[in-house]
């Protein structure tokens, strides 16, 4: 299990998105509450369901961990966790801090990653230049980082992503991805 989690805006999905490449790591997709974003396609970044829909699977005990963050619910689906696990495959799991912290309290082995931003200005840059946000968004994403920051020294390891590449390189090195597929350890 490699779970991955840092204050909005720090490049968690960048980073997802090119570890989802390696064919032994699977993206854990969570349930949301939130609507879809342009380009967003049900069951792939997310399963999207309805404030009833996603508290009747929390009352069927269907997520391993759920949090409220940004004002929706998000969840992470328990089944297709175990079934990649059962099967040897790095689950990956890009979830917020509250979410790790609930990871970490089960006793959940793994690696627990948390990304942080070059520094608070570049993470308002970010989250400006990613035009997903309007104005008062951002400030609430802002102000939440913050006190998730603190949460940093319960973590692992810590990656800066200041320059992308470095930074996969990096969380590829601490997942163990480093070494080419199939080859002999
Ligand atoms: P998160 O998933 O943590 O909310 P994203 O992956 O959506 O963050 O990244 C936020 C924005 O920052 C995106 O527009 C992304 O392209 C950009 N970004 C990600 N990593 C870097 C980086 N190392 N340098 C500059 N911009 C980056
Ligand atoms: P976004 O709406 O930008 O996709 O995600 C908002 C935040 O919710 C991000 O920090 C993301 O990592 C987090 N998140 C996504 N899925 C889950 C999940 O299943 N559980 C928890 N706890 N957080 C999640």
């Amino acid at each position: 299990m490699l779970v991955v989690s840092g204050p909005s805006g720090c490049g968690k999905s960048t980073i997802c998105k090119r570890l989802v490449l390696d064919a032994r790591v699977e993206f854990s997709v969570s349930a949301t509450t939130r609507a879809p974003r342009a380009g967003e396609v049900d069951g792939r970044e997310y399963h999207f369901l309805d404030k009833a829909r996603f508290r009747a699977e929390i009352e069927h005990g269907a997520f391993i961990e759920w949090a409220e963050v940004h004002g929706n619910l998000y969840g992470t689906p328990r089944a297709p966790m175990e079934a990649a696990l059962a099967a040897g495959r790095v689950f990956l799991l890009e979830i917020d801090v509250q979410g790790g912290k609930q990871l970490k309290a089960l006793g959940l082995p793994g690696i627990y990653l948390f990304i942080a931003p070059p520094d608070m200005h570049s993470l308002r840059t970010r989250l400006e230049r990613r035009g997903t946000d309007t104005p008062e968004v951002i400030e609430r994403r802002m102000a939440k980082a913050g006190e998730e920051m603190r949460a940093l020294d319960q973590y692992d390891h810590v990656v800066v992503n200041h320059e992308l590449e470095r930074a996969v390189a990096e969380v590829r090195r601490l997942a163990g991805l480093s070494e080419p597929q199939g080859s002999a350890r």
